[in-house]
């Protein structure tokens, strides 16, 4: 495994399993400069960021993960993008523009896990079922609305309370 920066990102547990795996090497502040052989992948070139020593690792086959780049430039005229290019939403996953929520890694401040994404997805659906139902959208609205962000926390039941006591 190569790696750019000094240690591993990602979720603990599994950075401790990979670093403790008697299979898997780590080779920290290195870059990949070249992937090697004709047909198939054979081995590939190194450099090593500190030191500049290149050197060749045989290997089969090569995974390439080097970050991630949100496909958000449709909505660029539409939409608040931050830096990295994600869409910027309130805690209900509403964007600036009514009818258009982002769920999952491509909103602005998500944690990029798996969970996360998975829980904006039940998030937008419930602020998506609300803004059917009753139009409301407005950041101001929601942040006068206690009972509103409190039924999203709560679910379904809390959200009809709160729709009853509006
Ligand atoms: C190598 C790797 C390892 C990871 N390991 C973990 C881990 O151990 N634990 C963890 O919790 N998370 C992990 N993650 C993160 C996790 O995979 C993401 O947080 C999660 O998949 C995000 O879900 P998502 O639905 O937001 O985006 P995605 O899963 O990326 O889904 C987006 C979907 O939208 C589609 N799409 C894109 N543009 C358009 C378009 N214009 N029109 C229609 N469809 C479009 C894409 O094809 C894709 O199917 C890992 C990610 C990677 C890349």
């Amino acid at each position: 495994m190569l790696h750019r920066g000094d240690e591993l990102t990602g979720q603990k547990s599994y950075r401790d399993r990979a670093v403790a795996h008697p299979k898997i090497e780590i080779h920290s502040n290195t870059i990949v400069t070249e992937i090697l052989g004709e047909a198939a992948v054979a081995g590939l070139r190194a450099r090593d960021m500190k030191s500049g020593a290149v050197s060749e690792i045989e290997i089969a086959a090569v995974f390439a993960y080097v970050g991630l780049q949100p496909n958000t430039g449709f909505v660029q005229d539409l939409l608040s993008l931050d830096s990295g290019g994600r869409i910027a939403a309130d805690a209900l996953t509403r964007t600036e523009m009514p009818g258009i929520f982002a769920a999952g890694t491509m909103r602005a401040h998500s944690p990029c896990r798996a969970a996360s994404a998975a829980g904006d997805g039940a998030t937008a659906a419930v602020a998506a079922d609300r803004y059917l139902a009753d139009g409301s959208w407005s950041a101001h609205e929601i942040s006068q609305d206690r009972e509103a962000l409190r039924a999203v926390a709560c679910g379904e039941r809390a959200l009809a309370h709160s729709r009853s006591s509006m």
